[in-house]
């Protein structure tokens, strides 16, 4: 019954796959550090102005063309 005292634990950064001290004293947690930290929220900021960033099709004027068949 000493294993409680020991509060870090150590984790898997989501970054760089590598230990990560998931306690207090580290503010990047998960995150092994805060370039692990940045490069995570850069990529996942990236991808979802990506997606929020797609085309419209529905503006295409050929897709409603009325005498197109006639
Ligand atoms: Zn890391």
């Amino acid at each position: 019954m000493s294993t409680e005292s020991f509060p870090t634990r150590t984790v898997k950064c989501p970054g760089c796959c590598g230990p990560s001290a998931y306690a207090p004293h580290n503010p990047y947690r998960p995150f092994c550090s805060a370039r692990c930290k940045n490069n995570d929220f850069g990529a996942w900021a990236s991808e979802r102005y990506a997606v929020a960033a797609k085309p419209e099709p529905e503006d295409d004027p050929e897709e409603q063309a009325p005498g197109a068949r006639h």
